[in-house]
């Protein structure tokens, strides 16, 4: 937990009251949404957009979505680090992990715990008289390792995927209704979809599936930032640390961090003065202070950003020119 970095864009608060409050609040027309939506990104983060287009969200409403392309990467000195290399090593070259609501230094002092710390002898991911510990170190073991059905190779090794190993840049497309269509129970959150978009591109993904990766003996840790690679959605978070952009709102509200799938806003877990909203509902939302209706992130150590989708969610695509259709499971990349 040592490398967080803060990235605060410094916009000045009073004018982001008067710019953003009327249109998180209540409806407007498209084209000011959609400026007021391309405003809130850091415009380095994205490939092409925000455009306004047809869509087709997971209830079946057929709406007026924006569509946005990004970047699905940061520089490389702002991911990782992932795997500690040595028992030996400290939480300053080592990621995190998360269980039960705490986050964890993923170390090598908790590499060489794990069967003490899961309560089962066949995790041994390091050799004993050296301490040097298994860590997937090309493409070829990365996607082995973790891939659903985990190559038995790998079984007892710490994964770690680095986007250098992706083909090509893979920008990917998300496709979120400018005005939320709430639904009669909350939705149940889409692991194809994931959660939302941070302000630097990157993506609020769903809850990892811890208990497939445990079930190998493999660990898939999040650096600092909650975040890792895959190779096919490149970087991207599943907890919030504070790391991506955030945007200022008033004194005593908590700042806004993305926006989710389902079109509400995404804001940080804590408000100023360092207390988390006593009426969140069960997809951790609220309607507050004139803000409308908006989630706050959750605990990282939970491995869920929200609960749940209050409205139907649209898409997120690799491929740009795709028409969102949130009924159907999207391609496999
Ligand atoms: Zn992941
Ligand atoms: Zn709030």
């Amino acid at each position: 937990m040592t490398l967080a970095v803060t990235i605060f864009r410094s916009i000045p608060t009073i004018g982001l009251i008067a710019a953003l409050a009327p249109a998180i609040a209540a409806a407007h027309d498209d084209a000011t949404r959609l400026d007021q939506i391309k405003a809130m990104f850091d415009p380095t983060s994205i490939v092409a957009g925000p455009t306004i287009v047809d869509c087709k969200l997971s209830g079946g409403t057929e709406t007026t979505c924006f569509s946005v392309t990004v970047k699905s990467s940061l520089e490389q000195n702002e991911m990782g680090p992932w795997c500690p290399r040595n028992t030996a090593d400290g939480p300053e070259v080592s990621g995190i992990w998360l269980r039960d609501g705490v986050v964890y230094d993923a170390d090598g002092a908790f590499v060489q715990n794990l069967s003490t710390f899961y309560d089962d002898p066949e995790w041994q991911m390091f050799d004993p008289a050296t301490g040097a510990i298994n860590v997937t170190d090309s493409k070829e073991s990365c996607e082995a390792a973790a891939r659903p059905e985990v190559d038995p190779a790998y079984n007892n090794y710490c994964v770690e995927c680095l986007t250098s190993y992706m083909d090509e840049e893979r920008p990917l497309t998300y496709v979120i209704p400018l005005h939320p269509v709430d639904t009669a129970e909350p939705g149940r959150l889409n692991p194809f979809a994931g959660i939302g978009i941070a302000f630097n591109g990157i993506k609020f993904d769903a809850p990892a599936p811890q208990d497939a990766i445990l079930d190998a003996h493999t660990l898939a840790p999040f650096d600092d930032c909650g975040g890792h690679v895959n190779l096919h959605v490149g970087y991207h978070y599943h907890a919030v640390t504070g790391c991506s952009p955030a945007i200022a709102l008033t004194a005593y509200h908590a700042p806004i961090i993305g926006i989710a799938m389902d079109g509400y806003l995404l804001m940080a877990r804590l408000n100023p003065d360092g207390t988390e909203p006593a009426d969140l509902d069960a997809c951790r939302g609220h309607d507050s202070d004139g803000l409308g209706y908006h989630y706050h992130a959750n605990q990282p150590g939970d491995n869920q950003t929200i609960g749940c989708f209050k409205a139907e969610h649209g898409c997120s695509l690799n491929d740009s020119g795709q028409v969102c259709d949130a009924t159907k499971r999207p391609p496999r990349p």
